[in-house]
């Protein structure tokens, strides 16, 4: 498994509209890994040569972006993973465009779209049969296959509506992908310790200095630090597992070097745009 992580913010792109802290300045003057839009990423599997993804996760508003600067098409896209239904995971006016190419229709593949309840919701006004998808009910700590993928979904602790936590399974690899997380609540942690994970991709939405807080919605770099710490304890990953994040907003008030030197005292590499990640062979 190989994950491209193409959209790295938080809910608010870097620079955010409006917005001329420090951060959003650098990003602006500087652009590089400091420029960050919002949530998508692909994963690809091992023999998938070509460079367009069969799987998805997320599919944020800021993902035409990435189509276009790096050529993709998503023609070949035939699952379609959601964490939750927050506007900067899913948009679904861009599912609505396979309705109108101009390329052969029949051509595209068939679409499984998996998400909780509230994605349910957030796409029901979309006529599955004329964009050939189907959807796929996904339910806290109940496994499904997406694929050739096995996913057992955790509950994110972060309202509102239902949001998951996947922890993805392909080729003896297991990789866990926690974004809009928050700390878990004991539900999660208790699924958890059946999983080592090879790599984790999580969320770091305030990456900069602070303490921790285990009730917020959102992670900050302590938080992130002691679910971290909790995990090794627990056995699920050991110091070297790789970790890094995505969904990082201007609200940590780091750019991204300095983001790099905070995250490497704890074993965790910041993300950005264009990342490619995967577990170790
Ligand atoms: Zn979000
Ligand atoms: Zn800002």
């Amino acid at each position: 498994m190989k994950f491209h992580i193409l959209g790295s913010s938080a809910g608010k792109t870097v620079p955010r509209p409006f917005c001329r802290c420090r951060v959003c300045e650098v990003a602006r003057n500087e652009g590089g890994r400091d420029v960050r839009t919002r949530c998508a990423v692909h994963l690809y599997l091992d023999g998938d040569e070509d460079c367009e993804p069969r799987y998805a996760l997320d599919l944020s508003p800021d993902v035409s972006f990435h189509f276009i600067r790096n050529g993709f098409a998503l023609d070949r896209l035939e699952h379609l993973i959601f964490s939750h239904a927050d506007a900067d995971h899913i948009e679904p006016n861009l599912l609505e465009i396979r309705r109108t190419i101009l390329s052969d229709r029949s051509a595209l593949p068939h679409l499984n779209i998996y998400g909780s309840e509230t994605v349910g919701d957030k796409i029901a006004a979309l006529d599955l049969d004329r964009i050939n998808a189907s959807w796929h009910l996904a339910e806290p700590f109940v496994p499904f296959e997406a694929g050739e993928l096995n996913i057992t979904p955790l509950l994110g602790n972060h309202g509102p509506g239902i949001v998951l936590n996947h922890i993805v399974q392909h080729g003896g690899k297991t990789v866990l992908l926690a974004w809009d997380t928050g700390y878990w609540t004991e539900d999660s942690w208790e699924r958890a310790a059946d999983f080592t994970f090879d790599a984790v991709i999580s969320e770091c939405t305030t990456f900069g200095p602070g303490d921790a807080d285990h009730e917020a919605r959102h992670m900050n770099f302590s938080t992130l630090v002691d679910k971290k710490e909790r995990l090794t304890e627990m056995g699920c990953i050991t110091d070297s597992t790789p970790w890094t994040t995505l969904h990082i907003g201007d609200n940590g008030g780091l750019t991204y070097n300095e983001q790099v030197n905070l995250g490497g005292k704890h074993g965790v590499t910041p993300g950005y745009d264009g990342m490619w990640f995967a577990p170790p062979e």
